[in-house]
């Protein structure tokens, strides 16, 4: 085997065990105390089902965020993942990341936001696999779609 194919190896089961350790642990689980918006969705191609709860304070960053739900392991971790990724960030950031996220998962882009951390780059590019399945596309984005509506709503 070649260096560089079991690097990418490496690479497939760093991300596998990202991914398995949000769908069994996932953060921010539950109501989020003195939301104010938030949004659900149904994916009924596979079941998931996600609702996100936010809080948005004067300055228009998320204070707080949470999310319930259900589902398999790929939506459970795009939705532990998504709460980490923009918890405390302002709302330019969201747009940002999420927009790189889906058009990564969707349209096989590359992250191109500059402002993540190396450790959230890697989390959150943990999903791109995703991109060879496309029954499972929905799966991925639905948190962030429902996000997305979430600050959206008045
Ligand atoms: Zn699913």
């Amino acid at each position: 085997m070649s260096e560089s194919i079991s690097g990418l190896m490496e690479l497939k089961e760093l991300y596998q065990e990202i991914i398995l350790d949000h769908g069994k642990n996932p953060r921010n689980k539950g109501k989020c105390e003195g939301f104010t918006n938030d949004a659900k969705a149904h994916n009924t191609l596979c079941g998931d089902k996600v609702h996100i709860y936010l809080k948005l304070n004067k300055d228009k960053k998320i204070e707080d965020l949470s999310f319930e739900g259900e589902g398999c392991a790929i939506s459970l971790a795009s939705a532990s993942i998504l709460t980490e990724t923009v918890k405390g960030k302002d709302l330019s950031f969201i747009t940002r990341v999420s927009d790189d996220f889906i058009n990564m998962i969707k349209n096989k882009k590359k992250i191109t936001i500059n402002s993540l951390t190396p450790d959230q780059m890697t989390t959150i590019t943990s999903l791109s696999g995703v991109q060879e399945f496309p029954m499972r596309v929905k799966c991925a984005t639905m948190a962030w779609h429902t996000l997305m509506s979430a600050i959206e709503k008045k």
